[in-house]
């Protein structure tokens, strides 16, 4: 058994996966945080305390655990690989006895979430596993209204493209989708070389607030919304009056304020919202 409680360091992380015999996935996403002043710079920038609850997924060897369990707040953290658990529990698990912190190991995909939400509003603090990062934070956007505010550091690629406006070169569907939801602006850079192992990649961090819901906000709405927005970006270098032939007609884009030759890129949140009122069943069932 290591000590626990220790800073967040590169000796330490490498003791604590030498002690486990243990080497980082990569399949997994692990690149391990390895310095304490951006454990610290997140946690303010989460700017949680002693009466929030905070989900964190994928706390790998604890390093950002320590540190929001140090809050006060309480804390969920789910890890995938159960290989890890012995070390997390090392590094944070005294946090276990004071019932702060519940460590789960499982994939969040497929988290019993009704029993681990229950009644609260809870923030979402991680440092996500990069090849899930896009699709699991629109997904629980999508599915978990009760994960209110986020601080996530995800690969800079990914977070540009989750924060782009329209007319942007990377505004997309992850953009759109997000906006659906939520606000989402960049915080933070994050070096590559703050990991270990050092990642090809930098990062950033995100902070995602979600917002009143802005459409109906029914699933059949959403889903209706989520075909447009794939279909138009499907053909991105087309007008939209061909990339939405056979979804779309001319009379119905003009209906939502939409010129036919203009490209998805150039639609702001409202005009898709607008679009899909207007392909609403009744007129045109786009789902
Ligand atoms: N939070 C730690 C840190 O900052 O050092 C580790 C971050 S590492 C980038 C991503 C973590 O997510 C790894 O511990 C990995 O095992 C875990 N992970 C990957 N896929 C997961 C999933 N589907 N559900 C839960 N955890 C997952």
């Amino acid at each position: 058994m290591v000590p626990s409680g220790r800073p967040v360091s590169r000796t330490r992380i490498r003791e604590l996966l030498d002690a486990h015999d243990l080497g980082p996935s990569r399949a997994l996403g692990q690149n391990f945080l390895c310095d304490q002043g951006m454990v610290d710079k997140i946690v303010r920038l989460a700017g949680v305390g002693p009466d929030d609850h905070v989900l964190e997924i994928g706390p790998g060897l604890g390093s950002l655990t320590a540190g929001l369990c140090a809050t006060g707040a309480r804390v969920v953290a789910v890890e995938i690989d159960r290989h890890l658990i012995p070390a997390l529990t090392d590094q944070v698990g005294h946090h276990q006895e004071t019932g702060r912190l519940t460590i789960i190991n499982a994939d969040v995909r497929e988290l019993d979430w009704a029993s681990v939400l229950g009644d609260h509003r809870w923030a979402v603090v991680a440092n996500l596993p990069y090849n899930i990062a896009t699709p699991l934070i629109l997904d629980l956007l999508a599915e978990q209204p009760q994960l209110d505010r986020w601080v996530v550091m995800v690969q800079r690629e990914a977070g540009e493209r989750l924060v782009a406006r329209p007319g942007s070169r990377t505004y997309g569907i992850p953009s759109v989708l997000l906006a659906y939801w939520a606000e989402a602006r960049i915080v933070g850079s994050v070096p590559a070389d703050l990991f270990l192992p050092r990642p090809n990649v930098e990062s950033v961090l995100v902070e995602i607030r979600r917002r009143p819901q802005v459409g109906g906000a029914t699933d059949r709405e959403f889903t209706r919304f989520r075909h447009l927005v794939r279909t138009a970006f499907g053909q991105r270098r087309k007008m939209l009056r061909k990339s939405l032939a056979g979804v779309a007609d001319v009379d119905q884009l003009a209906a939502a304020g939409i010129d036919p030759t203009q490209r998805p890129e150039e639609l702001d949140l409202d005009r898709w919202l607008r679009l899909t009122a207007t392909v609403a069943p009744g007129k045109r069932d786009a789902s």
